[in-house]
């Protein structure tokens, strides 16, 4: 299989390379004070290792994150939480508890809005609020920021980046549990997709999802995969490939995933 993802992942990133031939890959180290989107942005981060970072969004359940905090504890899984502030608000102890577990608390919204449709001062209100509110319940300011929908505009993430220092966490794997498809395709979906460096698209908020976690954690495990946060996945990225260096605008948004077969989070439910 690494073979197969070795060669994969060449084919992909000479494909992308082409494409955005005149682009400049030393911006950023000209410009230090304005990163290039791509090290703002990830839908999944190059690393040498099998590591990989499961996402759970729109929580904290308070039927249903205790469950999945109970299975990532006995399977000393680090996960990553993008939560939503009203929920955090009503279940601060839930999250807390997350964080004092060792997993990772992004920032998801007040309440799940489509930010490429909002304005400036609304998305800012936003995304205010629901640091305020994990910073109450953790002790701690998210450093991650995940757009409902995956919905968000390269002006915005320019500006959050700048005023919240948020880095804009997307995914390369989704199993599209929110359409409650049942545990076994939501398993079956993550074991297909993921691969090294991915960043898995999930929901604590679905029974069903919670349902297939114990077999998907097993199912990868026995794939030689190993857990880490978000922030922990981007601290160990390895530059790709010199001829695929990320480049500025759009074009590194798909430049982060040599999947064989990205998903484009835009337009889609998820996240
Ligand atoms: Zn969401």
């Amino acid at each position: 299989m690494s073979v197969y993802l070795y060669f994969a992942t060449v084919i992909a990133a000479l494909g992308l390379g082409a494409e955005s031939i005149s682009a400049t890959p030393d911006a950023a180290r000209e410009n230090p004070a304005a990163p290039e989107e791509s090290s703002i942005t990830f839908n999944s981060v190059h690393v040498d290792g099998p590591y990989i970072a499961m996402t759970f969004d729109d929580g904290p359940s308070a039927m249903l994150t205790p469950k999945l905090l109970d299975l990532l504890a006995a399977h000393h899984i680090k996960a990553t939480f993008f939560v939503i502030g009203e929920n955090v608000a009503e279940h601060p102890e839930i999250v807390a508890r997350a964080a004092k577990e060792g997993h990772e608390i992004g920032n998801h919204s007040w309440s799940h809005p489509n930010f490429g449709k909002m304005s400036d001062q609304g998305v800012r209100s936003q995304l205010q609020r629901t640091d305020d509110a994990i910073k109450n319940a953790t002790s701690q300011r998210p450093t991650l920021m995940r757009p409902p929908y995956g919905s968000i505009t390269a002006r915005e993430k320019r500006w959050i980046y700048e005023e919240f220092g948020y880095r804009i966490i997307l995914w390369d794997v989704d199993p599209y549990d929110w359409k409650r498809p049942g545990p076994a395709v939501v398993r079956s979906r993550i074991l297909k997709e993921t691969q090294p460096g991915s960043i898995v698209l999930s929901h604590d908020i679905h029974p069903g999802t919670i349902e297939a976690m114990p077999s998907t954690f097993e199912a990868l495990e026995a794939k030689g995969f190993k857990f880490v946060t978000v922030s922990e996945l981007i601290r160990m990225a390895t530059p790709r490939p010199s001829h695929a260096s990320p480049q500025p605008g759009e074009s590194a948004l798909a430049s982060a995933t040599p999947s064989l077969s990205p998903v484009p989070p835009r337009e889609t439910p998820g996240g």
